[in-house]
């Protein structure tokens, strides 16, 4: 384990807590930062919080209000309907999102003397989100450390993983259970497996399913 510190940023659902305990195994100091931006579901918060509180994690919940101020989309706004029209980003994508809770847990991390940044954007899955790329992290990485003369390490654990590799990793680090139990990924705010039909359901529900068929495989061999 590194001596030295990093930050993590946490949503409390199942991609962000799998890079927390990636984090923990590794660094030996870990907060964790989560974005009030004003989703749907202030379960969402909740979940985080527990998760944090649970995993003896010092978590820093910032107010982020202003981006919904600026773009209102599915995520924040009941009136707006989650969907993907063919070729478009999704109605849950928010424009710059990424870019500023990068910039955002960068300025906590140097205050703490954290060095580390840890996210889990992920180029697999991708949904479209250009913010997620690996390109995009790689160039905010540099921007960051020039703009604050700080030595910032952006930290991708889910990059090229997959949805069924997520799960395996997070069963690496000793964590399937506590992530399919107790994170939050549903956009109708179900903890858990969620309400099962959902476009955020359905993609880990699919991710679950290849990865447990995996292990059943692993097993008979
Ligand atoms: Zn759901």
């Amino acid at each position: 384990m590194k001596k030295e510190k990093a930050v993590v940023v946490f949503s409390g659902g199942q991609d962000s807590t799998t890079c927390l305990f990636w984090a923990m195994e590794r660094f030996s100091e870990v907060e964790a930062i989560t974005f009030n931006y004003g989703q749907r579901h202030k379960l969402e918060l909740d979940c985080a919080a527990d998760i944090a509180k649970e995993l003896g994690i010092k978590h820093h919940v910032l107010d982020m209000s202003l981006l919904n101020q600026l773009a209102p989309n599915a995520l924040t706004r009941d009136d707006i309907a989650i969907e993907q029209k063919e070729g478009e980003l999704p109605t849950t994508f928010v424009d710059g999102r990424n870019l500023l809770f990068l910039t955002f847990a960068a300025i906590l991390a140097k205050q703490l003397s954290a060095k580390h940044i840890v996210t889990g954007v992920c180029e697999t899955d991708f949904s479209g989100y250009p913010d997620c790329r690996d390109i995009f992290v790689k160039s905010l990485n540099v921007t960051l450390n020039l703009s604050m003369d700080y030595s910032f390490v952006i930290e991708t654990p889910l990059m090229w993983l997959n949805k069924a590799e997520t799960w395996d990793l997070a069963e690496t680090l000793g964590a399937f259970q506590f992530v399919r139990e107790k994170t939050l990924t549903c956009y109708n705010g179900i903890i858990s497996d969620g309400c099962g039909h959902c476009p955020a359901c359905q993609l880990r529900k699919k991710g679950l399913d290849d990865y447990l068929a995996r292990r059943i495989l692993e097993l008979k061999r």
